[in-house]
């Protein structure tokens, strides 16, 4: 399979070959702000499998001393996320699913920190 993906303004794009593992919607605290969103939607790839094209707007922020987050530092758009000597997270990166341009359907989705689902988020048992 590719995907192609892009950030808000473009500056930062990137290609997918292979599958999409795993889709996971995290309703953590830091997720929360990252995305100034009610949870983050990560799609997780293979790091191989994943590829920059457009990559001089890419900043980097280490939300926890082995937690690194990527946006985009002309229009903010959070771009992945990535926890080293993590062994969920071993090999792997998690992408934000909403920078996807190719249409993807998956066939399950995973719910983390469902106990820290803001409270004004009121879909969704
Ligand atoms: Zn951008
Ligand atoms: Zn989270």
């Amino acid at each position: 399979m590719k995907y192609y993906g892009s950030c808000l303004c473009g500056s930062v794009s990137f290609e997918i070959n292979g599958v999409i593992e795993q889709v996971i919607h995290c309703h953590c605290d830091m997720c929360k702000k990252s995305h100034g969103a009610a949870f983050a939607s990560f799609g997780v790839v293979a790091q191989d499998a994943f590829q920059w094209i457009g990559q001089e707007a890419i900043g980097i922020f280490n939300s926890s001393p082995d937690t690194q987050r990527t946006f985009c530092k002309k229009c903010g758009s959070p771009l992945q996320w990535h926890k080293s000597g993590d062994s969920f997270g071993e090999g792997k990166i998690s992408f934000s699913l909403g920078l996807l341009d190719t249409p993807f359907t998956p066939n399950e989705e995973l719910n983390f920190f469902k106990e820290r689902k803001a409270k004004w988020y009121l879909a969704h048992e």
